[in-house]
């Protein structure tokens, strides 16, 4: 339900709390701010501990195939023994991951591949404008770049084992070019001969430096009236209900919303109001080679590797990797030395000043489709989260969406794909005052 506020500028009323600051956080504060509402965004950490600023900086609009395409399970045993592919476990917590990983591993068909792209259209399918949109009139829209979005395949046939993903973009109204042998060089001529075919999707949109991006949009909030606050929140307060406040690691805040937009860790917080979403922290790489001596003329994703190579202003960052080892993971060298193999093989003549490496959680919940909603038992608390590897793409739309929610205006989508209730059992979704609720059995 939507949350009405009698007089958004009165300064009696609590504001509105957004928990945590990254890209679908300030995002959502934006868009907050934009329809006159008093937005206070509370951040526990350094905006380097945040997914949004290590990302690969790429507005991926076509990028709304789940990982769990067919045929991922065949192939997981040797991706995750093989220190040079790119998925990893940090084996002591399986146990904990193994009921998440089922119900994930579950979608791993072209039914639900359809379905789960589907939902991601709406979210990711326009993200240039809606970065353009969110970003008009900041100093933000400077890092934002038209551009393709390129996929790099040895030849024809390899192309041809992905079709399954490309036929199903194509269907949702996906265009790329095609180029093959010289055709590809002439693209772009930087890649060995023996990678021979590219398919670039137009239309996208590359951000040069998500960090300095981070800043500036927070730079803007602040300057245009938004509070921000280091601290931690630790509880949601609420009465009959209704959400009161949150509590924090300097104190209480009343509030007159609360949105929990804290990426991988957002799960914590619902689940202290009595909701479990399974939502995995997917852990993500990358390298930077800062005075690279060639630079991909767009974000090229290079399949056999699972990395994206990505033009940034004064390096080239390489992203890549998913390793599952929860919140505390706070990585280690194997993940980078599969990164630096990648770029061995598919840049063999770089070279450059200084490497930097950094790693972070993406939010990957089970049926990878975020989830956008109010929760069910709690009035007044909202949830922006779980946008697994597109939460830069996403964020723009998904803030917009969110305000909206909360300000009670319109959108003009279905939102049922993103709605919490589909991880609760029928009865709970229904019921508004039940506090603890039980997970979907599936
Ligand atoms: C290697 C890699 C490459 C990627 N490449 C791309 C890409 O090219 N394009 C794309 O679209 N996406 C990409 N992604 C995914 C994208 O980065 C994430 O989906 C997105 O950043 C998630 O944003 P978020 O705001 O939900 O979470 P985050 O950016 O992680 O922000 C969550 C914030 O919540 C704060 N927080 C958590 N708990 C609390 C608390 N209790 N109190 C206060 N604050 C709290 C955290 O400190 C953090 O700052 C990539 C991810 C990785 C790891």
């Amino acid at each position: 339900m939507a949350h009405v506020f009698p007089n958004a500028a009165d300064e009696t009323e609590p504001p509105i709390v957004v928990i945590g600051g990254g890209m679908v956080g300030i995002a959502t504060a934006i868009w907050l701010q934009k329809s006159g509402q008093r937005v206070t965004l509370i951040d526990k950490a350094e905006p380097t501990g945040r997914a949004s600023y290590g990302n690969a900086g790429v507005l991926a609009s076509s990028s709304v195939l789940p990982v769990t395409m067919p045929g991922l399970l065949t192939k997981l045993p040797k991706m995750v023994l093989n220190p040079f592919e790119p998925i990893f476990v940090r084996w002591p917590y399986l146990p904990k991951l193994i009921p998440w990983a089922l119900r994930y591993l579950s979608h791993g068909n072209e039914a639900d591949a359809r379905r789960i792209a589907s939902a991601m259209v709406p979210i990711i399918g326009n993200s240039l404008d809606d970065h353009l949109l969110l970003t008009e009139g900041t100093p933000a829209q400077r890092h934002i770049k038209p551009c393709d979005f390129a996929v790099l395949f040895k030849d024809r046939a390899q192309f041809e084992g992905s079709k399954l993903g490309f036929d199903i973009r194509r269907d949702l109204g996906f265009e790329w070019s095609e180029h093959e042998g010289a055709a590809c060089e002439s693209y772009d001529p930087l890649f060995p001969k023996d990678y021979g075919f590219l398919a670039a999707f137009g239309k996208h949109g590359r951000i040069t430096d998500p960090g300095a991006y981070l800043d500036d949009l927070h730079g803007h909030f602040v300057a245009s009236g938004g509070t921000t606050h280091q601290a931690e929140v630790t509880d949601i307060t609420h009465e009959r209900g209704q959400v009161t406040g949150v509590v924090t690691s300097d104190g209480p805040l009343a509030a007159s919303a609360v949105a929990i937009t804290a990426g991988a860790w957002s799960p914590l917080m619902t689940k202290k109001l009595g909701v479990k979403i399974p939502v995995e922290a997917e852990s993500g790489y990358h390298l930077e080679f800062w005075g690279a001596s060639c630079m991909p003329k767009s974000p090229t994703l290079v399949p056999d590797f699972k990395l994206i190579l990505s033009p940034m202003e004064g390096r080239l960052r390489v992203a890549g990797g998913v390793e599952f080892g929860g919140l505390k993971n706070a990585g280690r060298d194997v993940p980078f030395a599969a990164l630096k193999y990648g770029v061995d093989q598919i840049l063999p003549g770089l070279t450059y000043s200084k490497e930097t490496r950094w790693m972070g959680h993406r939010p990957a919940p089970t049926d990878s489709i975020p989830i956008i909603d109010e929760l069910p038992n709690v009035k007044g608390v909202y949830l922006g989260f779980g946008h697994q590897h597109v939460g830069l793409t996403g964020s723009a739309r998904t803030g917009q969406i969110l305000a909206n929610l909360i300000t009670g205006e319109a959108t003009n989508i279905d939102l049922k794909p993103y709605k919490v209730t589909r991880f609760m059992g029928a009865k709970a979704s229904q019921s508004r005052t039940a506090h603890t609720y039980q997970m979907e059995a599936s």
